[in-house]
């Protein structure tokens, strides 16, 4: 998969001359280790081999070659008295803003990757240029710290920093900062980006050639070209859903749109995203229990997968993605509860108040089995809808809270119920692939409307139906409020077969995530009937 064009004519146009002088000479191999292989992106599925840090995404790629060592690296000269070799120069890189390719020495790479432009500063991807130029690139997992390093130079920058831009796993950075601290030379012309060790600059008559090149395009932005996003099969962080909704919504801007539905007690944004150009509306939410935080991944990798399948004009068992997006706009709040989530997956050190997380009870797998908020209260109890205080106290699940609507999290999802015109709620949960979906406290006639729809459901993911009347003791349920006060069809999808009070193993997604790969388009068959 790697595209080389060999371009026979850029010698000519090269003012580049110190490093192209020696690129002519030199019948010896490159010194930099190139792609060898071909790089994870293009890939339908990019695959990462090592899990990304905690709580941040990734910051870094998987290097597509191991680092080598340099030819020549540390051994004395044996003949210290012959004049020395003519050092040897890094090749010198050309970026083109908005163009996947670009340019070592004489060769045309696909990176997959595009830089960008942001406030007047051209950003690149920091891995690929290091390692273009023979340096290498590492993360520090510990510490979040992005060290770039050549020869006896580095630069190293924090992977919170907001100098630094994250897009489906790859770092960017501003180029002249990574590329002079290296002591490089940057030039700069109307979109062309050339890197040069020592001091080089390109000019206009160069940038034309390289225009044709490099397949420039005057993007002057991110654009991406569609391709999967998303990682199911790592434990899934706020932060890295964050990152893939902001990837998602460069890479398909006329589908997706992002937005925040309120605060969690801890500050985080409850972010939510549209998906799709119709005009019924379908609301799906996931992980208002924390351990159950599979669901937030299940439902942004259908996010992804339906984006891109609508992008290639695709259907499946059926179902056509384009007419599905063209006629529905989904509503998705893939994490409900990301402060739960981060105290799951990173302990009560990484919550806001440790002292009084830790005063709290968990269960017999301690933080892994959270299922309430930050504050110790369970979403799921809290809502506004014939809730009573079941007593207790806060706690890892269970607790409905002082009064009804106390949490933040409860009042942005009401929220956004009671401000939104929709057809169908979904609140995906993770234990027992079973569906609820009718309470006794609602309009009892719903019971009739919604029945032949649920059956089909069903049908089509093999999920049981747990009964209509079933006793739920009390409510404070999120899809009981949508009954009660919308009198709209509302489920409780729980995804995954139960295994116990823990998080589902990502390592076993696609087990999970195939009965259900055409819920959303259920959902938008069955909008056109409601
Ligand atoms: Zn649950």
């Amino acid at each position: 998969m790697k595209k080389i064009i060999t371009v026979t004519t850029i010698l000519a146009v090269m003012i580049c001359t110190n490093t192209f002088a020696y690129a002519r000479e030199s019948s010896q191999p490159s010194p930099t280790p190139l792609y060898t292989e071909e790089p994870t992106q293009p890939s339908p599925m990019p695959l990462y081999t090592e899990e990304p840090a905690q709580p941040s995404p990734t910051p870094l790629q998987p290097s597509p070659t191991p680092t080598q060592p340099s030819p020549t690296p540390l051994q004395p000269s044996p003949t210290p008295l012959q004049p020395s070799p003519t050092p040897e120069l890094s090749p010198t890189l050309v970026y083109a803003v908005g163009s996947e390719l670009m340019c070592i020495n004489d060769e045309v790479i696909n990176m997959w990757e595009r830089p960008f432009v942001e406030n007047e500063i051209t950003f690149v991807p920091l891995r690929n240029v290091v390692e273009s130029i023979g340096g290498r690139a590492d993360y520090i997992e510990e510490t979040h710290m992005i060290i770039a390093s050549f020869k006896d130079r580095s630069y190293s920058v924090s992977a919170d920093d907001p100098r630094i831009h994250v897009y489906n796993g790859v770092s960017f950075v501003p180029v002249r900062e990574l590329c002079e601290t290296l002591g490089f030379s940057v030039g700069w012309n109307d979109g062309i980006v050339m890197i040069c060790e020592g001091s080089a600059a390109v000019g206009d008559e160069a940038a034309l050639n390289y225009k044709t090149m490099l397949n420039y395009t005057g993007y002057t932005d991110i654009y991406y070209t569609p391709r999967r996003v998303v990682n199911p099969y790592v434990t899934y962080s706020y932060e890295q859903m964050n990152s893939d909704i902001a990837f998602l919504q460069k890479m398909y801007p006329d589908l997706i749109s992002v937005f925040s539905i309120g605060k969690t007690t801890e500050g985080r944004d409850m972010t939510a995203f549209t998906l799709g150009k119709g005009d019924k509306n379908i609301i799906l939410c996931g992980a208002m229990h924390a351990r159950e935080y599979i669901s937030s991944v299940f439902l942004m990798y259908m996010a992804d997968t339906y984006a891109l399948a609508y992008t290639n004009n695709e259907s499946r068992d059926g179902y056509n993605f384009r007419e599905a997006l063209d006629s529905v706009k989904f509503i998705i709040v893939p994490m409900v509860n990301p402060d739960g989530i981060n105290l799951v997956q990173n302990g009560y050190e990484s919550t806001k108040n440790p002292d009084y997380i830790r005063s709290l009870p968990t269960n017999e797998y301690g933080y892994r089995g959270w299922k309430a908020t930050a504050n110790g209260v369970d979403l799921n109890n809290n809502f506004d809808v014939l809730w009573y205080s079941k007593g207790g106290s806060p706690s890892f699940g269970g607790y409905s809270g002082a009064y009804a609507a106390s949490e933040p999290e409860t009042r942005a999802m009401q929220d956004l119920i009671n401000n939104t015109n929709f057809e169908i709620f979904a609140s995906f949960h993770s234990q027992g692939q079973v569906i609820y979906w009718m309470d006794p406290n609602c309009n009892q006639d719903l019971i009739g409307k919604f029945n032949p729809y649920i059956d089909r459901i069903c049908s089509e993911t093999g999920f049981e139906k747990m009964p209509s009347d079933g006793d739920y003791g009390y409510s404070g349920y999120m899809t009981d409020y949508v009954r009660y006060y919308k009198e709209k069809m509302a489920m409780t999808i729980e995804l995954c077969p139960y295994t116990g009070d823990y998080p589902y193993p990502e390592s076993d997604f696609d087990t999970v995530a195939y009965p259900v790969r055409n819920i959303g388009l259920i959902f938008a068959d069955i909008v056109k009937y409601l």
